[in-house]
């Protein structure tokens, strides 16, 4: 008989999980709360316009591509990728925007018209990063790390010391760029994961040299057409998926995982179980049992660092607007008190923020002649409770960001042309996706909170319980939760 993995939660690592678990000769079940699967990647549908609900920016195809060769499957059957250039299309106050390119002839001329000193520090800066980035890559995205020696040898720790991670993203940036409108550029880009550039390890100033240097893509259908690809492949390969089934405990017998329980459904049993819901959550919630809790047992977890949240206002638009471009920073001038508000448990008060806009490139993502556009701002997780996501709040948030979009150039008529409006709030990312602490991005991934420091793939006191997603090893970030898969694949298929 085949061994049954039972994977609780359809987020991109629970759903990544199962393809490659079945190619082995698994069987799988996934268990999902919600009645659409996908997690945090999801979709919202209001016709005529389709709304990307989070992730937006695809990194590094390559390991989009490589699920579906674990698989045996031809990923271009299932999905359609385009290439976007520019890049970003970043927006300052005073009418000024520059365009990055991933063409260097472009690139140059952008950074040129800055100034020929941030130009030559530019390409400074990607080839120092870019080593880095290789020896990162190498040695730590693509390596589990469940015993301590796995990390404590004398190898692993010198390729640690040359990913020189000691310093913050803003000083490394601004030793090489004078322009602070530049520096801000790639400062943003450090949010992605969720931390604070100012605060967090100068190893995410690999976003914008990845991007910069491999370049970015979108998916025909956005984002939510790679879950609609995963989904298609469990199916084919036999898999199955329920929906509207909430876990309530993860049953544990004789110090193995044995299965999953509901309210008011009939438990599960299986010789494997696989928590893709966030993993603080997991531990505080689904495993019932302190002594099984060790490192993460309620006031432990309070003390972990966690990832900031997002405000996002989704806005259905019937006019195209040429100006905008498919990434777009609107950098504000106070950029640092933005960023620092968010992480200090305060709303931004003149907001920058991230607008994606994929009706430039991918018609299908709307029927009539217009734009659907995701504003996206860094705001506080719940455990600061300084802020209640009521509609006071929301209303408060909205008026200040549209007031800001209005003053750029070639945008001043957006409000007169919206024909659908909605937001997605901290309290959503909790409610919907049991992501703790409501954060965007899971536990932050510090240097106290990587490699061997972050949680295991493995669970370390229950036999047969495994973790996937942005909260574990190696971190958040679609692409990197898709890598959390295939390590923990080659680790469940060790432990045979
Ligand atoms: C606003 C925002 C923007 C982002 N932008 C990008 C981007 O541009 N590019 C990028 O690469 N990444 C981006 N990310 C990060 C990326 O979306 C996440 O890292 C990734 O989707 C997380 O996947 P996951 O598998 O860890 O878990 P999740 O998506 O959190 O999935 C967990 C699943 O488990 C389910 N679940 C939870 N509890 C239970 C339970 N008790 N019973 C049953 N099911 C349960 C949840 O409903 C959910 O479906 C963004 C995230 C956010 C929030």
């Amino acid at each position: 008989m085949k061994n049954l993995a039972i994977i609780i939660g359809s987020g991109i690592g629970g759903l990544s999980t199962a393809v490659r678990l079945l190619s082995k000769g698994y069987n799988v079940e996934i268990y999902e709360k919600e009645k659409t699967i996908g997690g945090r990647t999801n979709q919202r549908v209001h016709s005529p316009f389709t709304f990307d609900l989070t992730a937006s920016l695809l990194m590094n195809r390559e390991i989009y591509e490589e699920v579906f060769n674990y698989a045996n499957v031809n990923y271009e059957d299932y999905l359609e990728f385009i290439k976007v250039d520019p890049t970003y299309r970043c927006f300052y106050p005073n009418d000024i925007h520059y365009d990055f390119s991933t063409d260097l002839v472009s690139l140059i001329k952008t950074l040129e018209s800055i100034s020929s000193k941030d130009s030559i520090g530019y390409m400074k800066l990607l080839s120092e990063i870019y080593e880095r980035y290789v020896i990162a890559n190498e040695n730590f995205l693509q390596k589990s790390f469940e015993n301590k020696l796995d990390f404590f040898n004398a190898s692993t720790l010198a390729k640690a010391l040359k990913t020189k991670t000691f310093s913050t993203s803003h000083e490394l940036i601004s030793n090489y760029i004078n322009d602070e409108n530049l520096r801000k550029s790639l400062y943003y880009q450090a949010l992605y994961v969720g931390v604070s550039p100012y605060e967090g390890p100068s190893i995410y100033t690999l976003i914008p040299v990845v991007c910069q240097l491999y370049g970015l893509w979108h998916l025909k259908g956005g984002m939510y057409s790679y879950v609609k690809a995963l989904e298609k492949v469990i199916s084919h390969l036999g898999g199955k998926i329920i929906t509207d089934y909430t876990v309530d405990e993860i049953l544990i017998s004789n110090g193995r995982a044995v299965g999953i329980k509901s309210k008011n459904k009939k438990e599960i049993f299986g010789d494997l179980v696989i928590s893709n819901a966030d993993f603080p959550y997991t531990m505080d919630k689904l495993i019932k049992n302190d002594i099984y809790k060790e490192k993460y047992t309620p006031i432990k977890l309070n003390n972990l660092k966690y990832s900031c949240s997002t405000f996002i206002i989704y806005l259905g638009l019937k006019k195209k607007y040429p100006i905008l471009s498919v990434h777009n920073l609107f950098l504000n001038d106070n950029f640092k008190e933005n960023v620092d508000f968010a992480f200090t448990g305060h709303l931004p008060t003149e907001p920058s923020f991230y607008m994606y806009c994929p009706t430039k490139i991918d018609s299908t993502m709307i029927e009539i002649q217009g734009e659907c556009l995701n504003i996206v701002v860094r705001v506080p997780n719940l455990f600061f409770h300084t802020i209640t996501w009521d509609d006071t709040t929301i209303k408060l948030l909205r008026d200040k960001i549209l007031y800001t979009i209005e003053k750029i150039n070639g945008l001043e008529d957006i409000e007169s042309n919206i024909l659908y409006e909605s937001y997605f709030t901290p309290k959503d990312l909790k409610d919907s996706f049991n992501s703790y602490g409501g954060t965007a991005f899971g536990l932050s991934p510090t240097l106290t909170q990587t490699n061997y420091f972050r949680p295991h793939l493995k669970s370390d006191t229950i036999k047969n319980l495994y973790f996937v997603g942005s909260s574990v090893h190696p971190g958040p970030g679609v692409s990197i939760v898709l890598l959390s898969s295939k390590l923990l694949v080659q680790e469940i298929l060790s432990n045979l």
